[in-house]
């Protein structure tokens, strides 16, 4: 493999595959798939990896916003796209696009159907949320005969998914509040049947609800951090492939003597007679946040850990090298799949993945691998 020369996010495409089917081990057959690639793909490439799982035939997409389903379409990317936060100013680039909106409170599903209804849609595809426990987006479960008689006054919108998030599908101490969470998910589902005369599909489960909750996969599953390698415990990631692999390079070394400092606002100085530092080409702005910053984070040089010393930069961190034997073009590695991974730098920082990977900013030159 090519050694980076400047910062690069290299993405291994057979890792995702690996981890595609590693989840979907963990389904019955019938079990429809649906990859979340918001964010770009959790900080990857959202065009590439949903062409990529396209090809694998997964069954949907899920973004965040209206425009991320956009780029998905622009990407060629003809599978059916849910977006999860649905805002009114963009109900156009959505039935432009073929994209499925997510419905979640009156406001959105009054106005939604009065938009489609002014675009002379017909059984336009839309997904209602319910809200069992997370309290973030979703029609509460009184709502239901609302929605029902809302939905059925109209030929303009069709109910395709109904759908709930869990709120701590990786904390097992929380499996009573979960187990709740999934009973009202089923009386709600069984009560919209009943009601309307046929059943939408059901999905509930992300990440750790296909790992721990078996009982929550019902017709489809929304993954994430899982597709991109992490399992929310050890026992888990350890199946899992991390796609993403964050590389840079040493462009200088100093020789820094006791008293002097490193970086902005001196706050580190050097207590040895001699303190070895590099200086690397990434910095808060390409997505390693100041808290990694004195002492925190680290990045590993030939094998070994250099910790962060000082204030992370706008476009630059210094490392503390003084025990490793290394040279100026030498390569850096701040997280992968075999040293240290994002998991492990996010923990330094009492940070999760999910917050380190989507950080890396589009500055930084994705690469990809094994595909
Ligand atoms: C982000 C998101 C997911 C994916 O969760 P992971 O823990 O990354 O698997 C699933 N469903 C909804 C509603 C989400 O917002």
């Amino acid at each position: 493999m090519l050694k980076a020369q400047e910062t690069v996010l290299e993405i291994d495409l057979k890792a995702l595959k690996h981890n595609f089917e590693y989840l979907k081990s963990k389904l019955q057959p019938e079990t429809k798939f649906l990859a979340v690639v918001k964010a770009f793909a959790y900080g990857s490439d959202a065009q590439k990896i949903a062409k990529y799982l396209q090809d694998l035939d997964v069954d949907y997409f899920a973004v965040a916003y209206a425009n991320e389903g956009i780029t998905l379409r622009k990407a060629g990317i003809t599978k059916p796209i849910l977006v999860l936060h649905t805002l009114a100013i963009n109900f156009d680039v959505i039935i432009e696009n073929c994209l499925e909106p997510n419905l979640y409170n009156a406001k959105i599903l009054n106005e939604f159907i009065a938009f489609a209804s002014s675009e002379k849609q017909n059984e336009y595809p839309v997904h209602i949320k319910f809200n069992t426990g997370l309290n973030r987006l979703g029609f509460w479960e009184n709502d239901l005969e609302y929605v029902v008689s809302k939905v059925t006054a109209t030929s303009v919108v069709k109910v395709k998914s109904l759908f709930s998030h869990l709120a701590a599908s990786e904390d097992l101490n929380e499996r009573d509040f979960t187990l709740n969470q999934i009973n009202s998910f089923k009386a709600i589902a069984e009560n919209f049947e009943a009601e309307i005369g046929y059943m939408p599909f059901l999905h509930m489960s992300n990440t750790s609800g296909i790992l721990n909750y078996p009982e929550a996969h019902f017709d489809m599953v929304r993954s994430g951090i899982g597709l991109y390698g992490f399992g929310n415990s050890e026992k888990e990631s350890a199946h899992l492939k991390p796609v993403a692999s964050l590389k840079t390079v040493i462009s200088q070394i100093h020789k820094i003597k006791k008293g002097e400092s490193v970086g902005y606002n001196r706050a580190y100085k050097s207590d040895r007679l001699i303190t070895k530092t590099a200086t690397l080409p990434l910095g808060h702005a390409d997505g390693i946040s100041r808290i990694y910053g004195n002492g925190k984070g680290f990045v590993t040089i030939n094998g070994q850990k250099a910790s962060i010393i000082g204030n992370v930069c706008m476009d630059m961190i210094m490392v503390n090298i003084t025990d490793i034997d290394c040279k100026e073009g030498d390569e850096v590695i701040v997280f992968d799949g075999n040293t240290i991974t994002a998991e492990t730098l996010a923990d330094s920082a009492n940070t999760i993945s999910y917050e380190l990977i989507t950080s890396i900013s589009q500055r930084v030159k994705r690469t990809f691998i094994n595909y």
